[in-house]
């Protein structure tokens, strides 16, 4: 099983990317949550022409990749997981987990840290929140987010198999989560205890920054739990509720590729301190 998944690595990755995108796509046409405010083609060919480019960075600065980085650590024994003989499945599951584990701490940070903010909020500005929104980050968050993995395997020592699984589920999940569509109020409550919905990561996208501040996970909904980030919905309602950035709306800035790369640049570098945010009409506890 484990030498299936290394050798159809490639083949797995874009089946997956691929499936994801039309099956997501479809079900968005078909029963969109949400209104979008912008032209879908115009977002969707931006939003794709920057996974184009950071695809492209990716391959030319890490040709190895993550999962070069697991082989290595494997080779020279390196990492926690490599210490013991685990049997192979609890190994890949425990990798899992903790990969995802450090994906949450690694956006919580993303948001804490002005200059992270600055990054990630490329990420956010996006006017509408479908599949696509799943998949736009700045080039310098793409690479800095790769050299964060790179440490965490070689400190984890995961099964090559687990990284593959991992890439491939984080990237389906976003894809899933960042979906502008609704699942039928019972499913999404069940499927919340588990993995995180379309509907609990909407929150995260929200104008209002006590609502931008929660809801960090991609995958496993227990973090957000656990730390104290969970919340339910948004105040608003999905459909009333304003996806994007307050001070960043113009689609020059926001949806043409351009203004993408160059939004960690503008404004002021004090403007986004954790200390120093506006937390309009959050609930006084
Ligand atoms: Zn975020």
């Amino acid at each position: 099983m484990q030498t299936l998944i290394e050798h159809y690595e490639s083949a797995i990755r874009l089946g997956a990317f691929v499936g994801m995108l039309v099956v997501m796509g479809l079900w968005e046409t078909v029963a969109p949550a949400r209104r979008l405010a912008v032209s879908r083609w115009l977002r969707w060919a931006n939003n794709l022409g920057l996974v184009v480019l950071n695809t492209l960075l990716l391959r030319l600065l890490f040709p190895a990749a993550a999962v070069g980085v697991a082989m290595a650590a494997r080779s020279q024994d390196w990492g926690v997981l490599n210490l013991w003989e685990l049997p192979p499945a609890l190994a890949i599951v425990l990798s899992l987990i903790v990969l995802d584990f450090a994906i949450w701490l690694q956006h919580v940070i993303f948001h804490a840290i002005p200059a992270l903010w600055r990054l990630h909020r490329v990420h956010h500005a996006d006017l509408d929140y479908d599949v696509t929104t799943g998949l736009r980050f700045h080039p310098v968050e793409i690479l800095l987010s790769m050299l964060i993995k790179f440490a965490v395997i070689l400190l984890l020592g995961p099964p090559v198999t687990a990284v593959i699984l991992f890439e491939v589920l984080l990237n389906a999940g976003a894809m899933f989560n960042h979906g502008n569509v609704r699942l039928p109020p019972a499913l999404d409550r069940i499927l919340r205890w588990f993995i995180v919905t379309p509907d609990m990561h909407r929150v995260h996208h929200s104008v209002e920054d006590d609502e931008a501040n929660s809801n960090f996970g991609f995958n496993l909904s227990w973090w957000d739990r656990l730390m104290g980030t969970y919340r339910e919905q948004p105040r608003a309602g999905h459909e009333g509720m304003t996806i994007g950035i307050r001070a960043y709306r113009t689609p020059r800035a926001v949806t043409w590729l351009p203004g993408l790369l160059a939004l960690p640049f503008r404004g002021r570098i004090s403007s986004y301190a954790i200390n120093r945010r506006q937390w309009e009409d959050a609930p006084r506890e």
